[in-house]
C-alpha cells in the first residue's frame, strides 16, 4: 500500500511517500480502508520533526482518518461500516492515517456520524473536534452567550475556524483574533462579529486588564493566553487547547482570585469515548456545512509532506482534506 513513512537514520529523520508492506500494519481488531485524512498542527510537528511526536520508527504519521472497515474481529464493527478516528497515539506509537490502510483498536473508532460524509468528517478532523470540546467545556463552566462576547485566537487556523462557526451558530458574539487581517472577510463569513489583530494580545501581559470577553477558545498559548485571561470578565471561562504561539504561560493568579476566571484544559487525543461521541454527535448536528465547505483546501497524499512546514508557519487557512482512497 502507498503510505507516507517517517524513518530515522544517522542523518536524522526522512519522510517519503512510498510502498509500505501491509503485513507490517500493527495489532488491532479493525482494518480500515482509509479514504480521507487531514493535516493538523500536530501533523506538521511530526512531518517536520519539529517536536518529538513520533516515538517509533518507521512511522506512518497522520492523527485523523475516515474510511470503511475492510475486516474486523470485533463485534462492534463489520466490513463496510463507515468510521473515523482521531488521535489515540496514532503518529506517536501506532501507525497512523497517511496510508491506504490502517489497523487499529475497535475502541479507538467512532462510527461516521449520520449527516457527515468522510470528506466532511476529515474537514472537521482533530482541529474541529477540539473546537467542539472547547465549546462543550465553556458551556459546562456555565458561561453563556448572554454573559458577553467570546474571543477565538489563532482564528484563521483549523481549530479557530471551526470554533468561530460553532460559536456564531450558537448565538455568541465572536471576536476573532488573527495575524492575517487580510482574512477578515473569510472570518466574518464564518460568523465573526469583530476581527482584531493578534498583536493586541501578544505583548508582555499585565496581571489584570480591562474586561473584554466572557469566554475564550485559545489555540495559541504563551503571552496570548495570558492576555486573554487578564481580559476575561468576572466568572468567565477560557478553554486552552493549543500552543501555536508557545508552550509557556506567563500569567499570575490574579484573573483566578480577583475575577473567578476559570481556565479549562482541553485534550483530544485520549478524550474518553462518551465525551468524544457527544462531540461528534453535536458537530454533525450543529456545524454549518456550508461554512465548513468554505474552510476546505483539498490535496492528495503526494502534497502532504510539503504542507508540514506550512502549517507550522501559520500559512494554512482553515482546514485541509487529504484524499487517499
Ligand atoms: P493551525 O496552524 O491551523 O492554526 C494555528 C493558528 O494559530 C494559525 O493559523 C495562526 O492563526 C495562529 N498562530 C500561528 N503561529 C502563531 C504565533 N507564533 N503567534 C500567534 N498566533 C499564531 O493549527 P490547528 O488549528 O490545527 O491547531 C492549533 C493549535 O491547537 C496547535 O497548537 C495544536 O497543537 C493545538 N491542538 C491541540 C489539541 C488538543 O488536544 N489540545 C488538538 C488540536 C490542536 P492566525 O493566522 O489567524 O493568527
Amino acid at each position: 500500500m502507498k503510505a507516507i513513512v517517517i524513518e530515522k537514520g544517522d542523518a536524522g529523520q526522512t519522510v517519503t511517500l512510498k510502498d509500505f508492506p501491509e503485513s507490517e500494519l500493527m495489532d488491532g481488531e479493525v482494518t480500515v480502508r482509509v479514504s480521507h485524512s487531514t493535516i493538523n498542527y500536530k501533523d506538521g510537528l511530526a512531518l517536520t520533526g519539529a517536536a518529538p511526536i513520533v516515538r517509533r520508527f518507521p512511522m506512518i504519521p497522520g492523527i485523523d482518518f475516515a474510511g470503511v472497515v475492510e475486516s474486523s474481529t470485533s463485534d462492534a464493527y463489520k466490513p463496510g461500516d463507515a468510521v473515523l478516528l482521531n488521535g489515540w497515539g496514532t503518529s506517536e506509537t501506532h501507525l497512523g492515517a497517511y496510508a491506504e490502510k490502517s489497523r487499529v483498536k475497535a475502541d479507538w473508532l467512532v462510527p461516521l456520524p449520520e449527516g457527515l460524509t468522510p470528506r466532511q468528517a476529515m474537514a472537521i478532523g482533530t482541529a474541529g473536534y477540539t473546537a467542539m470540546l472547547s465549546v462543550m467545556a465553556i458551556e459546562a463552566a456555565g458561561v453563556r452567550p448572554s454573559d458577553g462576547p467570546v474571543v477565538v485566537t489563532g482564528a484563521a487556523g483549523g481549530v479557530g475556524s471551526v470554533a468561530i462557526a460553532l460559536l456564531a451558530g450558537a448565538g455568541w458574539h465572536v471576536i476573532a483574533s488573527t495575524g492575517r487581517t487580510e482574512e477578515a472577510g473569510y472570518l466574518k463569513d464564518l460568523g465573526a462579529a469583530e476581527v482584531i489583530h493578534r498583536d493586541e494580545l501578544s505583548a508582555t501581559p499585565r496581571p489584570i486588564g480591562n474586561e473584554r470577553w466572557a469566554a475564550a477558545v485559545d489555540s495559541v498559548g504563551s503571552n496570548t493566553l495570558a492576555n486573554v485571561l487578564a481580559m476575561t470578565k468576572y466568572d468567565g471561562a477560557v478553554a486552552a487547547c493549543g500552543l501555536a504561539g508557545g508552550m509557556d504561560l506567563p500569567t499570575s493568579v490574579a484573573p483566578f482570585i480577583l475575577r473567578g476566571v476559570k481556565l479549562l484544559g482541553i485534550e483530544s487525543v485520549h478524550c474518553p469515548r462518551p465525551r468524544r461521541f457527544e462531540a461528534w454527535r453535536r458537530l454533525a448536528k450543529e456545524l454549518d456545512l456550508a461554512k465548513l465547505e468554505a474552510m476546505i483546501t483539498t490535496v492528495g497524499l503526494d502534497q502532504v509532506i510539503d504542507l508540514g512546514p506550512q502549517i507550522l508557519a501559520g500559512k494554512v487557512r482553515g482546514r485541509v482534506v487529504v484524499e487517499i482512497g
